[in-house]
């Protein structure tokens, strides 16, 4: 069995560094030229179509059939022109990855000649047979079609051979399928709700699009060790392995200098993701021993999506090429740090304006204030919805860790904005700031930006941070589709903007100045928002207590986290903005029970398989051999001096029989429990009953395995070590 890992670690030991040899030419000439972009639609397309596409685009508006036939077949021309052979609908489902189906080109002419062909129904909709995509009960078994459908918001781009059109999958009857499809409706709302609120300020206001800037975490092992280990392969993650000696207690391995084999896959992968026109602009080691970081410069948000979960599947493919593998599990190894992925997000106008970054004058600044305290609202009003979206498997190891944002929805502002705050908050009632006392205000928020933004030491423990110019919802994992945290932190912005505006309408119509009414509504939503406020170390215990007393949630299960969905407040929110109707918001929660019931099943599973197979066989072998020795000495030497000769090896032929006994024991268990669970119909109950029943086993069959690991021999041990999968490379 060893004879698996020994050879996948010499596989590993002489691996040749290949290096990558980047392309000669400038970024700037090869960015996006595998991308439909809007420089080439105007070469491919007609003025009519060219211009129809960009309505589209920048309003939303429907395209016609004529005019689709013609985006079709320019875009066939390009790609063709590119190599490309085949087509196919690029879509989100409900899973945790994309989904693509391809076809070719390649049709028959009246003549019977073979010629390419694509047209704009094509182009605008497709039926998949979509009957093995998770729809959460929407779709009936027997009515198996879902429609994917053109978002021309997201440029059609070429991989290999492939023109990918990137499209929402809907079902039959109309309901989302996807992740992309709630996303823009959400996007949609707060822009809607956005220029509004803008209107009070500056009436070229007319488009507010969010921005996100997506930094993804990541590991990188070495693919034969990767393969030497099945539960990493089978669920992402080392469901055991003993500490290393040595890991990332040095420091030594942030933004340390990355190894040449490293540097190559990076540099492949970097590329092509220049090609495909993702701006990707940092890259770096993380805290832990072969964590690394990526992160490309913020976009609108759709598109930032659409990026991310490109960018991820591209690098799963190129690690290949260096014989690597991946890891995008929030916590692919016990007892160093895990992975996040931190959104970036803003709002900004067609006017050029981020509205989180306070301006040059007072009134621009009360934009500003306005957006903060609208922001701190929603949050507040939403949190436990926020900490339902970042819920997953995966991210249930990482979430009130200590290196990871708690569980505990907050957010951090900085001291110069807090004072301001609560500066402003202080004139209570209906007692009025006196117009220098506006200005005064209005003209300190001026600093601001510089002060965040020189600060070096932001706070890194929130969850949701202010960092100068955009908040950082930093408790995202890692694997997750941006999407998901995307569609409740924008549908909350929209809903409370809508607030806003009504509760600053109400005012003025009383005829209250409208800076004044303003200034009156942010004040109270101060005072209302402020539970939600933490400047401290949200890894303390006392913030937990104290979090407790401000009435804030504080969920370590997903599955209790995933309710948050189904209350009449989030209910409300999804459907008043249309972005969720109920059935369509019931399916998602029904799919994440499911998902996480398998997920945990899965990895239950694998751990059984694993210790019984391969950890239990070569801990008896080795005890065999422990006793056969003993009985050696026995009959080697006298009563009296063997007790002193064996005395340590029968304290390890005991410990062995100890923990071996406790794993049979354990393993028995949790299948039982499993037989358990599985009966249960009721899709929530049955999620919880694994996450509180069965969940449990893993981590208290694991400590057993992990001190088997430092008795046995070495060369028994059947799996490559922490030691090895974190320092080879
Ligand atoms: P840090 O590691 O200090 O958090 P980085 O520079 O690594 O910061 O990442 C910051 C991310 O935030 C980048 O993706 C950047 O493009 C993004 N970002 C900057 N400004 C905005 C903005 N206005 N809206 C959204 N994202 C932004
Ligand atoms: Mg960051």
């Amino acid at each position: 069995m060893a004879a698996i890992r020994f050879s996948a670690l010499a596989t590993a030991f002489e691996r040749e560094i290949k290096p990558y040899s980047k392309p000669k030419a400038p970024v700037s000439e090869y960015f996006g030229c595998n991308v439909f972009d809007k420089k080439k639609m105007k070469k491919y397309l007609s003025n009519e179509a060219y211009t129809h596409v960009l309505g589209a685009i920048e309003q939303g508006t429907r395209i016609d059939r004529k005019i689709a036939d013609q985006i079709a077949s320019g875009m066939k021309a390009w790609a063709v022109e590119m190599g490309a052979t085949h087509y196919t609908h690029w879509f989100q489902p409900l899973t945790e990855s994309t989904a693509e189906k391809h076809d070719a080109f390649i049709d028959f002419a009246d003549d019977g000649q073979v010629i390419e062909s694509f047209s704009g129904k094509l182009l605008a909709q497709q039926e998949p047979d979509a009957s093995s995509f998770p729809s959460g009960g929407i779709r009936n078994t027997f009515e198996a079609r879902g429609y994917t459908a053109w978002d021309p918001s997201s440029p059609a781009f070429v991989i290999g051979n492939t023109l990918s059109i990137p499209t929402i999958f809907v079902s039959y009857t109309g309901e989302a399928l996807d992740n992309k499809t709630p996303l823009l409706k959400a996007l949609h709302a707060v822009d809607k709700a956005a220029v509004d609120v803008c209107q009070y300020f500056d009436k070229d206001v007319n488009k507010v699009i969010a921005t996100l800037g997506v930094e993804q975490e990541y590991f990188l092992i070495d693919e034969a060790l990767y393969n030497a280990r099945p539960d990493i392969v089978l669920t992402g993650r080392s469901l055991m392995g003993h500490a290393s000696a040595k890991d990332q207690q040095l420091e030594d391995h942030y933004f340390g200098s990355i190894p040449e084999r490293v540097t190559a896959f990076i540099d492949e992968f970097e590329t092509e993701a220049y090609k495909l026109g993702i701006p990707v602009k940092t890259r770096h080691d993380e805290v832990a021993p072969n964590q690394f970081e990526c992160a490309p410069i913020f976009e609108e948000c759709n598109l930032a999506v659409d990026h991310n979960v490109l960018l991820m599947d591209m690098m799963r493919r190129i690690a290949r090429h260096h014989k690597f593998a991946v890891l995008h599990h929030e916590k692919p190894f016990n007892h160093i740090n895990g992975s996040g992925k931190h959104c970036n997000w803003a709002l900004a106008t067609n006017t050029g304006v981020n509205l989180f970054s306070p301006g040059k004058n007072p009134k621009s600044n009360l934009q500003f204030l306005t957006f903060l305290v609208n922001t701190l609202k929603a949050v507040h009003k939403h949190a436990d919805l926020l900490r339902a979206s970042v819920a997953s498997p995966g991210n249930a190891h990482r979430l009130g860790a200590n290196e990871a944002p708690p569980a505990i929805i907050s957010a951090f502002i900085g001291k110069q904005l807090t004072d301001m705050l609560n500066a402003l908050e202080k004139k209570v009632g209906n007692e009025k700031m006196s117009p220098n006392e506006k200005t005064e205000l209005k003209l300190n928020v001026i600093k601001v930006p510089s002060i965040l933004l020189d600060n070096t030491d932001r706070n890194r423990t929130s969850p949701f941070a202010f960092t100068g110019n955009k908040f950082e919802f930093r408790a995202v994992g890692s694997s997750a589709s941006p999407a998901v945290s995307m569609i409740a932190l924008n549908s909350a912005m929209a809903e409370q903007l809508k607030e806003f505006k009504k509760d600053v309408d109400k005012l003025i119509e009383k005829d209250v100045k409208k800076d004044e009414a303003i200034f009156q509504v942010l004040r109270k939503y101060i005072t209302e928002s402020k539970p939600i406020r933490f400047e401290g170390n949200n890894y303390s215990d006392e913030w937990k207590k104290e979090a407790k007393k401000r009435g804030l949630t504080n969920i370590s299960n997903p599955v209790e986290a995933f309710d948050a969905y189904l209350t009449p407040k989030s209910k409300k929110l999804f459907t008043s903005l249309d972005v969720m109707t109920d059935r369509e918001n019931e399916a998602r929660t029904h799919i994440r029970w499911d998902y996480y019931t398998k997920r945990v099943q899965i990895e239950a599973r694998v751990m059984g398989d694993l210790v019984m197979n391969h950890v239990v066989p070569v801990a008896i072998r080795y005890q065999s051999e422990l006793i056969a020795n003993v009985k050696g000495l026995k009959e080697l030497f006298g009563d009296k001096e063997y007790k002193e000769l064996a005395g340590a090896r029968l304290e390890l032929i005991k410990n062995i029989s100890y923990h071996v006994s406790y794993i049979k024991a354990k393993v028995s268990e949790m299948i039982e429990a499993r037989k358990v669970a599985n009966k249960i119909e009721n899709e929530r109950e049955k999620a919880m009953e694994y996450a509180t029943k069965i969940f449990c086993y893993l981590d208290d069959i694991r400590y057993h395995v992990d001190k088997l690991e430092l008795i046995v021999d070495d060369e028994y041990w059947p799996l490559p070590k922490y030691r090895e999968l974190l320092f080879i490379r």
